[in-house]
């Protein structure tokens, strides 16, 4: 998108305001399904957890993603979205087994990640296929927010506990379908993760129906100038090679999953907010804007870079400025950032916001969640608008239960 196309969405639909470009969605997708087009059945099922308004989901649907959910609102957005729920798994962690029959019996496909549940849920229900979440044990990044694969992780059942799951599947007499993992959201290292997927292969041949392995996700897209970025292509082709030959020795065409979110997302998103005032300290030049964490936390939270460009005078002298926000708290979203000469109104773009951006909003300082747009075949789209007081209050209920303290007589 260019600087002049994301400006005049400011200047139509106010700031804050998130915008994604479709045309960078698809391009990743295709890129993805590109590096894997060897693989006979390839299925990729978007995390709506990422990003997850509709408009989205039905992109994703037009370009055949399935979904990947991880609460029952999550499936029945997809559902809002025209998704069938056929093309729906569930991969929840820590729900209540009554929110996992519910949505069972919605016809998605159900991933357990506990002994406890598989127990249960075989017992009740032996004939509905299962897809269970194998923990391998495999630290994929160097984040340990983001990595999930780690020992005392609370993701998935441990490789270790293997001869168990077998007791479990073969007292109930379930049907496991499918074999999952999904290590953390940072793939550094393809190797790391074609080790990761031995394991998975090795757990695999304990079962005899399946009919998908999903390899979860974790791929990782630059953020900045210089940072590494899974290679896609490379890791396609080792592991397509690697598939391919365990499904002849398992004797099946087995359907190679993933279900990536922030890989589809996070390039096409870019938040855009109007700076209010710039404030000289005796060290620092603050360009404090209409947002803060309230909108975007991932700088807070994870420590996350995003690039951040002055659409309104991208072409200025350069100068260091702090980027923080309004929120009566620290929400510093960049120090010291080389940002071209800000001056007061003038509108800044974040980049990378696809994924866990808009997603992660919440309504802190009683502050409205932004406008979200999505840019299509070089128009603006609303796809959703700008929260309103009414949305503040609606829920709470009005209590009319206080005497007024009322002034001792003089
Ligand atoms: C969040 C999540 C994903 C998506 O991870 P990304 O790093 O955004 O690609 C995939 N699978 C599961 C089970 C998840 O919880």
């Amino acid at each position: 998108m260019e600087n002049t196309n994301l400006l005049a969405i400011a200047e139509e639909f106010g700031s804050p305001v998130y915008v994604y470009d479709s045309k960078k969605i698809v391009s990743q997708y295709e890129r993805l399904t590109n590096a894997f087009k060897q693989v006979k059945h390839l299925k990729l099922n978007y995390a709506v957890k990422a990003l997850s308004n509709i408009a989205i989901l039905k992109l994703m649907n037009s370009l055949g993603a399935g979904l990947d959910t991880v609460s029952i609102q999550e499936v029945k957005l997809g559902i809002a979205a025209g998704v069938a729920p056929s093309n729906i798994i569930f991969t929840p962690n820590g729900v209540s087994l009554e929110e996992i029959e519910q949505v069972s019996s919605m016809g998605v496909q159900i991933n357990i990640d506990n002994l406890s549940i598989l127990e249960q849920f075989g017992t009740k229900h032996p004939n509905v296929p299962v897809c269970i979440r194998i923990n391998p044990h495999v630290m994929a990044g160097g984040n340990s927010k983001i990595s999930v694969g780690h020992i005392d992780s609370k993701f998935g059942i441990s490789i270790h506990q293997i001869p168990h799951i077998l007791r479990i599947v073969e007292n109930t007499g379930m049907n496991i379908n499918g074999i999952h993992m999904h290590t953390g959201s940072d793939i550094l290292d393809v190797d790391v993760f074609l080790y990761a997927s031995e394991i998975l292969f090795e757990t695999a041949k304990n079962f005899k129906n399946l009919d998908f392995i999903d390899f979860g996700s974790g791929f990782k897209v630059p953020y900045k100038e210089g940072d590494i970025e899974t290679n896609i292509e490379e890791f396609g082709k080792k592991l397509t090679k690697r598939f391919n030959s365990f499904c002849k020795e398992y004797g099946k065409e087995l359907i190679l999953g993933f279900e990536p979110g922030k890989f589809l997302v996070s390039e096409a998103g870019y938040f855009l907010a109007k700076v209010n005032v710039v404030k000289q300290t005796t060290s620092t030049v603050f360009a404090g804007i209409d947002s803060g964490f309230n909108h975007l936390i991932r700088p807070m939270f994870y420590n996350s870079h995003h690039e951040i460009i002055n659409v309104s005078n991208p072409k200025g002298r350069e100068r260091f400025y702090s980027v923080v926000g309004y929120i009566c708290e620290t929400d510093t979203f960049a120090t010291n950032r080389r940002i071209s000469e800000i001056t007061e109104g003038d509108v800044v773009a974040f980049k990378n916001a696809g994924a866990y951006c808009f997603s992660m909003a919440s309504n802190y300082n009683s502050r409205f969640r932004p406008a979200e747009i999505l840019w299509h075949n070089n128009k603006a789209h609303l796809i959703r608008k700008r929260e309103t007081f009414e949305d503040l209050t609606k829920n709470q209920v009005d209590v009319d239960i206080f005497e007024t303290v009322t002034e001792a007589a003089s």
